[in-house]
């Protein structure tokens, strides 16, 4: 039979899948000898077999019955024992950390009788009462379904029936009056009484914790981390430490490091006389730990010493919650922290210079999420006044948006295309749906580690929290500045995550201090030292990746930056971005030409502009290989739109005058070509084989452009990729074409001209069929854009507003197939196609071209799939490199 539980002394920190991360790094700190109070985990094992079958799994009381015995017996004393109550909380924890997301019960164990003997032993009435009744509120509302509003209005009518504005002027008559009221509205609610057995307080307990990872927010939380929903939570049972006990106790939570910038040095919040969760809550403002030193150094010391501990043996930035009862330290929780980009790079390089890691744990310990996240613009404020208020840089970014005031009208506007930035008091878990729906969250309450700012930095969102000078109205939905100034709902704000500042209006953005050293290596507005790291990191990923990283590029500007962010070629060229513009006209006339000789016309005056183009790109790309495709949208995109021409034709109709003929023929010809389902009509290689002259043209205009370069001293080495074959014929065809003209031209200008052709494999029968198609290509690049497309049978254009959110949902992908490759079977038919395409020709050379090639997860498998290179945009060059890299390790 399966066993269930674990005591604290039984884990380690390597046992996460089964004991949760917090039960599992509960176990390690108690290995370490650090204080941690006494306890044991249920798996979540015990949680899925619970899940599934929604009972509670065999055994398992009797296994926790035994484990809580061992616990009573080092404490000396019962759960809930009359005279001297043990007392315990109940706590959650998977396996990835989902801050605030499931629930915790404290104090179970009070009851009528054991209320008084806690009072007595602690000699603190009042301490007493509080923790009945907040146990009453907990219990009941998790584990018995009361909403806890209920609750809340009664603390409230008591509050100003007693005439005192905060909880801590209520006294201990006044509580145990108050858990009385609490008892009866249970009661009412419910129809059943608080239980007062401890046993059955725990046991059930133990179940509403397992029942909270399907509830509502831990779901939502789930979907957006992409986690899976079927691991199920851990159940934490341990011995309860009191922070609230007077002066002398307290609750606090730390990092080892800021976990906003990196910088070493603790960094926490401490709150005097409290329980755990009042600290993250953001209820009262809360101390340094600097203040805390002056309080109790002997705790700050020991504090310091554990976390130096924590911080070697896990050999990166922990975060902890501790509680101090009497001037008794006691560590509650670690975990490796969260943090944002910034800190993430800093604290690698920071590591690895202290000699605690090396560098490829660093380069292991940053992604290329974060390095996209640090490329984003910032704000620049040069013109612009003063902030209206400063908080706490909490989680990075520059975010632009209306100012909304609750969760439900953050998501409405967000659902209309708006842009908006959530202006609250504090965030709780149930304000989780509007911060993932904006742009930016602030808050006028609650230290860097508040609720706001822990979930912020997970999600990467831009935070400032702690604007103590801004007043929030929420039932206003408005909030007012030191200096007087109204912010209405809707009302346009910057917030600036970095630095801390809040401005009214949009203030303009420029490049960040990454980008400036990306492109042209200045470290002037580095002044974290993130630009070094990124650098340093980069650097590291260069010296151990296999795959070469290309960059999309269709004109000379975007090659040259792409080469100045470290591409190594051009992986796809689009030709069709090159008929745009004024040249549509000759586009359109070709398309109009009614005999050879006027097609040849146009066609010969689009050469010498194609021309241009090549030769621009091929000397930013000076010696490094450029990939052209030739043309591959359907020609009536370039067509003028169908309803235009039919007004313009009808308005001089109306008006009594002839219609231009142009237009006439213009919009026969949109009619004669008119597609179902242009995707899948003709286009791609189709094109070159029924329009004549057509590829000739841009064959043509490459040759003529590597002639160009070639004599002006340069090394061009373009390649020429034919696009949407699904046959061999298709590509021995189109390639005898293309030879041709090649032949031609180097015979003309007395230059040889040597382009390696290939395709694209973007077609399932292509990569099908890979083998034979190989004896034609001398490369092979991927469009999974398109094979995504023609795999799954999906339009990109129609499907993802249509119904991706559902499908992500109900779980049938946990990510769009558009961003991230499916490895199943998008990837299978990739794999099938490499293996085919390399025993017919083992020199062939493969890459990626679709935007698959810029994303983090797809990187790692085109490296394990064996592909020569990716090919990204631009501005995702550095995230391939440091992707690859990392794909290496
Ligand atoms: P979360 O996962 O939301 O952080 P926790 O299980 O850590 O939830 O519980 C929240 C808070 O409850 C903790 O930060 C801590 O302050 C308090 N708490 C939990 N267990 C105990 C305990 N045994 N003694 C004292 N306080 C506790
Ligand atoms: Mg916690
Ligand atoms: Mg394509």
């Amino acid at each position: 039979m399966a066993r269930y539980v674990y005591d604290f002394t039984q884990g380690r920190r390597d046992m996460a899948d089964l004991l949760g991360g917090k039960g599992a790094n509960l176990a390690e700190m108690t290995r370490l000898g650090l204080p941690v109070p006494p306890g044991f985990t249920v798996t979540t094992e015990a949680c899925r077999a619970y899940l599934s079958t929604g009972g509670e799994p065999a055994g398992l009381w009797r296994e926790i019955s035994a484990h809580l015995t061992a616990v009573e017996t080092t404490a000396g004393r019962l759960l809930g024992q009359p005279d001297d109550p043990l007392l315990l909380s109940v706590r959650s924890g998977a396996r990835f950390s989902m801050p605030g997301m499931m629930e915790t019960i404290l104090d179970i164990g009070l009851n009528d009788e054991s209320v008084l003997g806690l009072a007595k032993v602690s000699g603190n009435e009042r301490f007493a009462w509080d923790s009945y009744r907040r146990l009453v509120q907990m219990f009941a509302s998790i584990v018995m379904g009361v909403e806890s509003a209920h609750f809340e209005r009664a603390i409230g009518d008591l509050k100003a029936e007693r005439g005192v504005r905060d909880d801590v002027h209520l006294t201990a008559g006044d509580l145990a009056g108050l858990v009385g009221t609490f008892k009866e509205l249970v009661h009412r609610e419910t129809g059943e009484y608080f239980p007062q057995s401890p046993a059955e307080q725990l046991r059930r307990a133990v179940l509403a914790v397992f029942a909270s990872w399907n509830g509502e927010r831990a779901r939502l939380y789930r979907r957006r981390e992409h986690i899976a929903d079927d691991l199920g939570t851990a159940v934490n049972v341990q011995r309860m430490v009191f922070g609230n006990l007077g002066p002398d106790s307290g609750s606090g939570v730390a990092f080892t490091r800021d976990p906003a910038t990196g910088r070493p040095g603790l960094y926490g919040d401490y709150l005097p006389d409290a329980q755990g969760e009042d600290v993250v809550a953001g209820i009262r403002n809360t101390v340094t730990l600097t203040d805390l030193e002056h309080l109790d150094p002997g705790s700050h010391a020991r504090l310091r010493a554990h976390m130096e501990t924590l911080e070697r043996h896990y050999r990166d930035l922990c975060d902890i919650e501790f509680t101090i009862e009497r001037g008794t330290l006691w560590m509650l929780q670690t975990r490796v922290g969260k943090r944002t980009a910034e800190a993430a790079f800093a604290i690698a390089t920071g590591l690895a210079d202290e000699g605690l890691i090396t560098s490829d744990e660093a380069l292991a310990r940053v992604g290329g999420d974060q390095l996209a996240r640090l490329m984003f613009p910032r704000f620049d404020t040069s013109q612009t006044g003063d902030p209206l208020a400063r908080g706490l840089p909490a989680s990075p970014g520059a975010a632009v948006g209306a100012a909304v005031f609750d969760s439900a009208e953050a998501v409405r506007r967000a659902a209309a295309g708006e842009k908006v930035v959530l202006v609250r008091q504090e965030t709780t878990p149930d304000d989780l749906p509007g911060m993932i729906a904006a742009q930016a969250v602030l808050t006028s309450r609650g230290g860097k580690t508040s609720h706001a700012a822990v979930v912020a930095r997970g999600m990467g969102k831009v935070c400032v929290c702690g604007a103590e000078e801004l007043a929030v109205d929420i039932e206003q939905r408005r909030f007012t500045a030191s200096d007087g100034t109204v912010v209405e709902e809707g009302t346009v704000v910057s917030v600036d995550g970095s630095t801390g500042s809040v401005y009214a209006g949009p203030v303009p953005l420029t490049d960040s201090a990454v980008i400036r050293f990306l492109e042209n290596g200045s470290t002037d507005e580095d002044t974290t030292g993130v630009a070094d790291a990124v650098a340093r990191l980069l650097a590291r990923a260069d010296s151990v990746r296999r795959l070469e990283v290309r960059a999309n590029a269709d004109t000379p500007e975007d090659a040259a930056r792409a080469r100045r962010f470290g591409a190594q070629g051009v992986g796809l060229c689009r030709t069709e971005h090159m008929f745009l513009g004024e040249r549509r006209k000759l586009v359109e006339a070709m398309i109009l030409a009614c005999d050879e000789s006027e097609r040849e016309d146009t066609l010969a005056a689009l050469l010498p502009l194609q021309r241009a183009d090549f030769t621009g790109i091929l000397a930013a790309m000076d010696g490094l290989p450029v990939t052209i495709r030739l043309i591959d949208p359907p020609l009536h995109e370039f067509l003028p739109d169908r309803t235009d021409l039919a007004v313009r034709i009808a308005t001089a109709e109306a008006r009594g005058t002839l219609p231009d003929p142009r237009d006439t023929e213009l919009l026969a010809a949109v009619d004669r070509m008119h597609e179902e389902n242009p995707m899948l009509g003709l286009r791609g290689v189709r094109l070159g084989l029924v329009v004549p002259g057509l590829v000739a043209m841009q064959v043509r205009a490459i040759a003529e452009a590597v002639v160009e370069r070639t004599r002006a001293g340069g090394s061009p080495r373009a390649e020429i990729m034919v696009p949407l074959v699904g046959a061999v014929e298709e590509l021995r065809i189109e390639r005898e074409e293309v030879e041709r003209v090649l032949h031609d031209v180097s015979r003309k200008s007395g230059v040889t001209v040597h382009c390696p052709v290939g395709t694209m494999i973007e077609l399932p029968r292509a990569a099908l069929t890979a083998g034979r198609i190989a004896k034609e290509a001398e490369f092979f690049s991927f469009g999974t854009n398109d094979l995504t497309q023609t795999t799954w049978g999906f339009s990109r254009d129609d499907v993802e507003a249509a119904f991706f959110s559902a499908y992500l949902d109900k779980g049938i992908f946990s990510a769009s197939p558009f961003e991230t490759l499916d490895r199943d079977g998008v990837g299978r038919l990739v794999r099938i196609a490499v293996d085919e395409g390399r025993a017919a020709r083992p020199d062939l050379k493969i890459g990626v071209c679709g935007e698959h090639g810029g994303d983090p997860d797809s990187v790692h498998f085109f490296h394990a799939a064996g592909l020569d290179y990716v090919s990204c945009s631009p501005f995702r060059v550095p995230v391939a490199r440091l992707e690859a890299g990392r794909a290496a390790l």
